[in-house]
């Protein structure tokens, strides 16, 4: 590992930013990447959400860096919900030591309060669906498919590392059906988790896809990746993970899966997210462009690498 004369080599805001990291296990350090790669792809593809693979070419040639903008207007470095929610959730989790469906669901009606940048239609109506019932459970409902529960799972891959998949489908279920109560949903949450866990356990590409993920597509063939190119991914969960599998599965370094994915367009932030968690598990926190770093929001980069920290300190204690 290159990482102390990396950081030896790097401007000071860099070496703060960065301290101690060569001093994490490598669990920690790849629960780490993951969460500033969930924030890194969302505030990389929220400039292009919306936006066609053609606008983002004619826009900016190859969208590579943190500017805010966007449909949102945001701030250079600025996350939105899938971050925030991530965030709003790994609270709630450290404050009860488990994943609670109702702490989960005050966690994100306490988020809605505060008005987020953004938030998603399922998400909005079902948070004011709870707010009249006290049921955390939204209705079991096969139209809300969409990707809102799946962009907030890390939270959940590090809480239950090395837990038994029944508790971990359990503990998933328990903050999803806040807001996402569908089949397509949990499948797309639960596969998700499990890759980041095998990723934090080292595992390579290679083994994830074949014992992780060509099993979990023969049994939910309409998740299927490797036809046609998905572009325009839509914040329907099924086109959402094709577009990242389809990205990470064809690239071999954290910069090019992010680049790849967000060029698509489309939700762009969430499937940045999604990818950017995914990578940075598997690659590491070497792996992560500096400027990337260094251009995300201090206080979401701390609080990301605090809780991500944190989080794997429940899992071991639950263990
Ligand atoms: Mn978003
Ligand atoms: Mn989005």
């Amino acid at each position: 590992m290159f990482w102390t004369g990396e950081l030896i080599a790097r401007s000071a805001p860099v070496r703060r930013r960065l301290a101690g990291a060569s001093l994490l296990s490598p669990l920690l350090e790849r629960a780490t990447a993951a969460y500033l790669g969930l924030a890194i792809g969302d505030a990389l593809g929220a400039t292009v959400e919306f936006m066609t693979p053609s606008e983002i070419r004619q826009q900016y040639g190859v969208h590579r860096d943190i500017i805010g903008g966007g449909w949102l207007r945001l701030k250079a470095g600025q996350v939105t919900d899938d971050t925030t929610m991530s965030l709003a959730l790994g609270d709630a989790i450290l404050a009860h030591g488990r994943i609670d469906a109702k702490a989960a669901a005050d966690a994100f009606d306490a988020w809605m309060r505060a008005k987020p940048v953004d938030i998603g239609n399922t998400i909005r109506r079902n948070l004011i669906t709870y707010r009249k019932t006290g049921n955390p459970e939204a209705p079991l409902s096969e139209h809300d498919a969409g990707n809102g529960a799946a962009m907030r799972v890390l939270p959940v891959a590090l809480a239950t590392y090395s837990q038994p998949a029944d508790g971990i489908r359990i503990a998933n279920a328990a903050q999803a059906h806040t807001t996402h109560h569908n089949a397509l949903s949990d499948a797309a949450c639960e596969v998700l988790i499990l890759m980041v866990q095998d990723f934090l356990a080292c595992k390579d590409t290679t083994t994830v896809e074949h014992e992780r993920l060509i099993p979990f597509i023969d049994r939910y063939p309409v998740f299927s990746y490797n036809r046609k190119r998905r572009d325009n991914p839509s914040g329907y969960v099924v086109e959402t993970l094709q577009a990242v599998l389809q990205a990470f599965f064809t690239t071999n370094n954290f910069e090019d899966c992010l680049v790849d994915v967000i060029n698509r367009g489309g939700d762009a932030d969430t499937t940045g997210a999604i990818t950017g968690m995914l990578a940075g598990a598997r690659y590491g926190l070497a792996a992560i462009p500096r400027r990337w770093c260094n251009d995300l929001e201090s206080d979401t980069y701390r609080r990301c690498r605090d809780q991500a920290q944190a989080l794997i300190g429940v899992s071991k204690s639950s263990a």
